[in-house]
């Protein structure tokens, strides 16, 4: 591993970068806080990499337009980040299948983006919750240790 304190921020900007002519093509938009300066110790480009998984797939689930969110901060002494859809949220019978290789929804799908996501936070002692969101959509919740 290569692992140091790298800025969540910036992680996020690349990524989003990257995915933005895709999320253009449907019309959606990505937002996430600019001003928040909060840092974890992690494997960069494999810290990357689960970010593109996450909101790949988020682009995926949703409809033409729409706000995929992605909301940083600091809780209970963990580095909390949210990956907020608008898509169609996730069955609660089909939930605890999500991150079982090959398990896939989609006619193209590979189903390894989430067993690899979760295998690289097991990797940083970090932790994936998936959930309903109230409104609609889904949320995928990451928490990493605070960086003492
Ligand atoms: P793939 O994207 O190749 O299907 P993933 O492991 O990334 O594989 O995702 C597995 C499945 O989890 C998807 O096929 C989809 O059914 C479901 N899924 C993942 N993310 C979302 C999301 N944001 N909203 C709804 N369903 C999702
Ligand atoms: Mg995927």
């Amino acid at each position: 591993d290569q692992k140091q304190n790298e800025s969540i921020g910036q992680m996020i900007e690349d990524v989003v970068k990257l995915l933005k002519s895709q999320a253009k093509l449907k019309n959606i938009e990505i937002t996430y806080s600019k001003d928040v300066e909060l840092s974890i110790f992690c494997d960069r480009s494999q810290i990357k990499q689960v970010l593109l998984n996450l909101i790949k797939n988020a682009i995926e689930a949703m409809e033409e337009s729409g706000t995929i969110d992605i909301s940083i901060g600091h809780v209970d002494s963990c580095i909390q980040i949210d990956v907020i859809d608008e898509g169609p949220g996730i069955p609660e019978e089909v939930i605890h299948k999500l991150g079982e290789p090959f398990f896939t929804t989609k006619e193209n799908g590979t189903g390894l983006g989430l067993m690899i996501t979760k295998q690289i936070l097991e990797r940083h002692d970090a932790t994936l919750e998936i959930f309903q969101n109230e409104d609609k959509g889904s949320t995928f919740r990451m928490r990493f240790p605070a960086i003492c």
